[in-house]
């Protein structure tokens, strides 16, 4: 049985990158995958909703507070064999299993350099960019649910484009505690070109202020793709539109709220440029949402995810 050291009312700031929102009811810092498991058996036990945070690259916590228990995980360990099969916890970074695998000579985790968040995270919202994603390359999930710890295929996570069941609000009370990959051979110098590519195109594209990365989904709609002329073909032909082309076009590029504010850079990212609190933020893609909308008829869907208790209205 591992012992588990319960905080109360932390904030959340520090562990969220867009340093906004308010205070855990109850944390807990889990650095083993028993450690995982067993903060969901203590949140089984007394009732308290439970709510994990890998590096807090996707979330915004309501400045009202998180009430129940956090999981913050900080996991890392990384087992990987001469196949290219690898069993990782949940909470390494996906750059240091991107650095360990590539090193080895294992080929397809380049689009991870330059996300800031866990392979527990990455899974939750299927993160991916340059045409790949995590689940190009799942095996298997270990789940910690209220049955107990055990592997499940990944049809159990009902993985979409930035989405799966862990997003939902009627997922199971579970932690994903390991992740099963299989990465095929590559040449290591094609991969670190790669890799190297990408850093420099994220470095021309990326504000480096406080964010949670692309705020919004990119929308799939053919009709629309083809109705935008300035659009590249292979969008067009795709029938993909990216959200930030929808923002920027509306008008959204260097628009503001208290500290809260669009990007120049980047279309698509909200920025704290200096004490936003939670609630700007989502006022600010709210009226975004809202000036997108009436121009293109489009809602846009966020890929960050509000957490805690919301007041009413806040959507
Ligand atoms: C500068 C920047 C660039 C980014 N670029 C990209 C990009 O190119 N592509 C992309 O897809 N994303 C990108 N992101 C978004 C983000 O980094 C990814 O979604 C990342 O994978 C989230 O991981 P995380 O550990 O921070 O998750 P968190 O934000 O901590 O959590 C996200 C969700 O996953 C759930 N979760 C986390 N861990 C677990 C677990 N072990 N078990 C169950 N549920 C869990 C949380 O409860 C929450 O619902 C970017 C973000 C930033 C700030």
């Amino acid at each position: 049985m591992v012992s588990l050291n319960v905080e109360k009312g932390v904030s959340l700031k520090p562990f969220v990158t867009l340093r906004a929102g308010g205070s855990a009811q109850e944390l807990i810092r889990g650095n083993t995958h028993e450690s995982l498991s067993e903060a969901l058996n203590y949140s089984l036990r007394t009732g308290l909703k439970i709510t994990v945070l890998g590096c807090g690259s996707n979330v915004l916590p309501a400045d009202q507070g998180v009430p129940g228990l956090v999981v913050l995980n900080r996991t890392k360990s990384i087992d990987l064999d001469a196949d290219g099969n690898v069993i990782v916890d949940s909470g390494c970074p996906i750059q240091d299993l991107f650095l360990r695998t590539a090193q080895a000579g294992f080929d397809g985790l380049q689009f991870a350099v330059g996300i800031p968040g866990t392979v527990g995270g990455a899974l939750a919202s299927n993160a991916g960019a340059y045409r790949k994603c995590i689940s190009d390359y799942l095996v298997k999930t270990e789940v910690a649910t209220r049955d107990g710890v055990e592997w499940v295929e990944p049809s159990w996570l009902k993985l979409r484009y930035r989405d799966s069941l862990l997003r939902h609000p009627e997922k199971p009370d579970c932690i994903v505690t390991r992740i099963e990959l299989h990465l095929p051979h590559g040449d290591r110098k094609r991969i670190f070109d790669e890799a190297r590519e990408y850093q420099r195109q994220r470095i021309g594209k990326q504000p480096p202020s406080a964010s949670a990365g692309s705020f919004f989904k990119n929308v799939n709609d053919s009709a629309l793709a083809q109705s935008l002329h300035r659009l590249p073909e292979a969008l067009k032909k795709a029938g993909v539109v990216p959200a930030g082309y929808l923002l920027e076009d509306a008008g959204l590029r260097g628009y503001r709220h208290n500290g809260a504010m669009f990007s120049k850079r980047h279309g698509n990212f909200i920025l704290n440029v200096g004490g936003a609190t939670a609630t700007d933020i989502r006022h600010l893609a709210n009226q975004a949402k809202e000036k997108v909308y009436d121009r293109f008829g489009v809602m846009l869907e966020e890929e960050v995810l509000y957490i805690g208790d919301w007041p009413k209205g806040s959507s």
